[in-house]
């Protein structure tokens, strides 16, 4: 085979490895420890290294479980990564050892979420749906359903993340 063409055969290989590695790392396990940060009171976990944003349970759930959520105290947490948006399979606060999700990652509380859309003003734009980080959001007949098993309260589709600015219409509503 020609170099050139070697040179070609060995970047498109790179390339695709390049791609696997950076495709396992999104949704990947991970095990953080850190601080517990309030930032206009979205949870984060700062470790030594990075923030990331945490997402636990709906708050009904994290009180009948008697979590209690301090800024500044320790936490371990395991779950999925997703870019900087760690979703938590367990959490460690103190000595206590909490479970919030089964290996699948599959919620473990039966509390519903108190988000919910407006139909009649929802626009069908489909922002919500592309930036839950739990794909909670789905869509029926051109409007936006929240399945209350799965969201967690995190607030990104009314607020907004990064370059999403939530819902423009405010069709995302929270009891
Ligand atoms: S972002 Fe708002 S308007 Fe767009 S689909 Fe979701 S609920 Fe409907
Ligand atoms: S983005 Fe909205 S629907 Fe999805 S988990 Fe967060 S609050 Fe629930």
């Amino acid at each position: 085979m020609p170099p050139k063409k070697i040179i070609i055969v060995l970047t498109v290989l790179l390339s695709i490895i390049g791609l696997l590695i950076a495709v396992d790392n999104d949704n990947a396990m991970k095990t953080l420890t850190g601080k517990l940060k309030y930032e206009k009171a979205n949870l984060f976990l700062q470790t030594d290294s990075a923030s990331y944003r945490l997402l636990l349970a709906p708050k009904a759930a994290l009180d009948t479980l008697g979590i209690a959520i301090l800024a500044d105290s320790t936490a371990t947490v395991m779950g999925k990564l997703n870019g900087n948006i760690l979703i938590a399979q367990t959490i460690r606060l103190g000595a206590k050892d909490y479970t919030l999700r089964d290996a699948e990652m599959n919620p473990l509380w039966s509390q519903l979420s108190t988000y919910s859309v407006v139909p009649k003003t929802c626009i069908g734009c489909r922002l919500c749906v592309s930036n839950c980080p739990l794909g909670a959001i789905t869509m029926v007949k051109a409007k936006a359903i929240i399945d209350q098993t799965k969201c967690v309260e995190c607030g990104i589709c009314t607020d907004g993340i990064n370059t999403y600015k939530g819902c423009p219409v405010k069709a995302i509503n929270k009891k």
